[in-house]
């Protein structure tokens, strides 16, 4: 069993101990047997969390009402929830309320997906009851139950097939797909903040291009922020492969460069992003429309630093579609470190030197200066030392009107 497992034992163990039931389940069973790295380990049990946090020191409750206490052990956390059944679900989302139940077949039976229903035990005895394992082999995302019924339960799901797409590399079972294209309205009534997790869990993962194809299929991109419009820009989109991208910084900058969309900032704001991923997106859009018919300069590179730029030349590599991508980036590396100055403050002389030299009243104008300077040691027209840089103020001492 997998290091993650064994560390979570004692959990099981003191739950058995008590005299209930605990498994581990859905997404790290899942992964366990893809041989996949396994994420947050989730551990479904017949305690109730009332039960839950007086077993154990450390526990947070995030929604004891549903039936889930975070347990907090060894630096460590995990998910602990109680065994349940989801009813009553209003506007097609999360169910008002949930019935805690003793059954793990139960609990299984109200989990999304066949692979994400299966449970394995302390001594790691598998509990499939849902033909997951089978679907494993098959490489496919099929409802548990079907499929039209647990969409309208939760709309949230037909999302959540599209991500486990891209991210397993599997394909959408025929019935799971045609429910998708029946309800898929039904997103309407989801919140953006988990349509966006979904979207962007998607676009990390290896198979995004068939996922964006199924997105476009199925006309689920109709009810994502500001998409309704932008179908033939999304099929475009959908014929990079963007793996190459590091940082959602960049996934975006990519994705909104195809969505021709006038107000950038409004768009992300629909989705809503924070705001410092807005600014990067729409700093990084500008850099990389600028560097549509010309090359890095050194000028370019040191307005930008290394962080944004090294961002927009992976999105510009990623849409030229070449392969030798890493000389490229490290040649973009080395003409940074080799800027002479990387920031004002580098500068040899200060603005006091320059009041100075030019012997001028203090003012605004000493800022327009420093940036005359920082321009021409970038570009290497002047060395960045003070006594060159003071003789270079006097050659043209008359030039500078303090009054402009
Ligand atoms: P990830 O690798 O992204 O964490 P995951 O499968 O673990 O994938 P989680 O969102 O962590 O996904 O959910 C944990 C488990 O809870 C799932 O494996 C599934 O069994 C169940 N689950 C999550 N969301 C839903 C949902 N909307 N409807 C039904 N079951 C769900
Ligand atoms: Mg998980």
């Amino acid at each position: 069993m997998e290091t993650l497992f064994r560390e979570a034992k004692p959990i099981l163990e003191k739950l058995h101990e008590a005299g209930y039931q605990a498994y581990f389940v859905g997404g790290a069973v899942r992964d366990l047997l893809l041989n996949r790295e396994i994420g947050d380990l989730d551990i479904a049990t017949s305690a109730k969390p009332a039960i839950i946090q007086q077993l154990f020191e450390k526990t947070i409750d995030v929604g004891a009402e549903h039936g889930t206490i975070i347990v907090l052990h060894n630096k460590r956390s995990y998910e602990v929830t109680t065994f349940r059944t989801e009813s009553a679900y209003e506007d097609f989302r999360r169910p008002s309320q949930v019935t805690f139940i003793s059954s793990l077949k139960e609990d299984l039976r109200r989990r999304d997906f066949t692979i994400n229903s299966m449970a394995m035990d302390i001594d790691g005895n598998l509990y499939d009851y849902f033909d997951g394992q089978q679907h494993l082999n098959d490489r496919m995302i099929q409802t548990v139950g079907k499929a039209s019924e647990r969409f309208s339960e939760d709309a949230l799901r037909m999302l959540r097939a599209i991500r486990f797409v891209s991210q397993l590399q599997f394909s959408l079972n025929g019935d799971t797909k045609t429910a998708i294209i029946q309800n898929v309205s039904l997103l309407k009534n989801i919140s953006t903040e988990r349509k966006t997790v979904e979207f962007e869990k998607m676009l990390s993962g290896v198979h995004h291009q068939k996922a964006l194809q199924i997105m476009i299929d199925t006309r689920v991109y109709v009810y994502l922020p500001g998409l309704d419009s932008k179908r033939t820009q999304l099929l475009r989109f959908s014929q990079y492969n963007l793996s190459m991208l590091k940082s959602r910084e960049e996934q975006w900058t990519m994705f909104v460069h195809h969505m021709e969309i006038e107000s950038i900032d409004l768009f992300l704001k629909e989705w809503k992003l924070p705001s410092k991923l807005i600014q990067s997106v729409v700093k990084n859009v500008a850099l990389l429309h600028n560097l549509r018919h010309t090359d890095w300069t050194s000028l370019t590179l040191y307005q930008a630093g290394l962080i944004t730029a090294m961002q927009v030349e992976r999105v510009r590599l990623t849409l030229s579609l070449r392969t030798d991508n890493n000389d490229q980036l490290m040649g973009l590396e080395t003409l940074y470190n080799n800027l002479p100055i990387k920031a004002r403050d580098q500068l040899a002389v200060s603005g006091n030197d320059i009041v100075k030299v030019i012997n001028q009243k203090p003012g605004p104008w000493i800022s327009k200066v420093l940036a005359i300077l920082e321009k021409k040691v970038i570009d290497g027209e002047l060395e960045n030392e003070k006594q060159a840089m003071k003789e270079w103020l006097l050659t043209c001492k008359q030039d500078f009107d303090p009054n402009y």
